[in-house]
């Protein structure tokens, strides 16, 4: 397994399997790997002939109020893990080479507004303009995202459609711990009374999962969620919502493919969790 900092020594490489007729998958982190990120790369390891897994705290995607300067990282043990996956490539750059003096942004609109665009406004802007750049450097045939951030998988699609990339992009399921949290870096900022009261973003999943039904509607669902949730004193919501499962846009019924999704804070760490439902299962 080779790793790479720079954007030329990591084109190079991409040049000669190309010229091999070898297929390419990425796989995008912020590092600090764990089994959520395990089953993307396995997923890319199946189907490609090389994998690539960028890790890189992309510093365009924090708010400035965020927490870029405390994101845990530990490449040892991600290019470790990486090597035991079987990835042939880790990039790895430093922000310098990302960004110097950058102007040029991508932005999906309307779909980056909802959700987690309302509180972190130049989030999905930052994660658009990296995971394009990534696009560009890798030239991946397939890329892969998980579901856990079912928005950010929404607005790629949306991006790869609209700006006519090449690139397959696969979704892979949430992967969660043995109590239903879904499994995060940012799982590792909890203390433990945190790490239990955490457990009611999953409950509450568990209980819109159990109630919806084709018509339903939105209030009902989310009420019974957001009574899950207010129930836990740690737990603070930044949104419980049903939208359109492309669109990203509120609706009022589950009349249709919907993302049910929240966002909670508990205590500073904010985590999310979601579940789709698909009108025609
Ligand atoms: P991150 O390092 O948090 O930016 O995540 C990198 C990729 O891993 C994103 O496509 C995430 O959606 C995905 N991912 C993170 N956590 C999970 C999880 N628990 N299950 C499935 N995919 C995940």
């Amino acid at each position: 397994m080779k790793v790479t900092k720079t954007v030329e020594e990591t084109r190079a490489i991409v040049k000669a399997w190309k010229k091999e007729g070898l297929t390419i998958g990425l796989v995008p982190t912020m590092g600090y790997l764990h089994e959520g990120h395990a089953s993307l790369i396995r997923k890319c390891r199946e189907q490609n002939d090389k994998v690539v897994v960028s890790v890189f705290v992309n510093p365009t995607q924090f708010g400035p109020n965020e927490d870029l300067a405390s994101y845990p990282r530990d490449f040892d043990r991600d290019s470790a893990l990486c090597q035991t996956l079987g990835a042939d490539l880790i990039f790895h750059p430093e922000p310098e080479d990302m960004y110097t003096d950058a102007c040029a942004y991508v932005n999906i609109d309307t779909l980056s507004q909802n959700l987690c665009g309302r509180t972190r406004p130049t989030h999905f802007k930052g994660v658009c303009t990296v995971v394009c750049k990534l696009f560009h450097i890798i030239s991946p045939d397939r890329a892969y995202f998980g579901q856990k951030d079912a928005q950010q998988l929404a607005i790629i699609r949306k991006m790869v459609q609209d700006l006519n990339f090449d690139i397959a992009i696969i979704g892979c399921p949430i992967v969660r711990e043995a109590d239903g949290l879904a499994k995060s870096s940012r799982n590792t900022y909890l203390t433990a009374q945190e790490r239990q009261a955490a457990l009611c973003l999953s409950r509450a999943i568990r209980k819109g999962q159990e109630i919806i039904k084709k018509g339903i509607s939105a209030k009902t669902v989310l009420q019974e969620m957001r009574d899950i949730i207010e129930a836990e004193p740690l737990a603070k919501i930044d949104y419980v919502c049903m939208t359109d499962a492309l669109t990203m846009q509120d609706v009022e019924q589950a009349d249709r493919d919907v993302l049910v999704a929240v966002a909670v804070f508990i205590g500073k760490t904010r985590l999310i969790d979601n579940f789709s439902y698909e009108v025609s299962l």
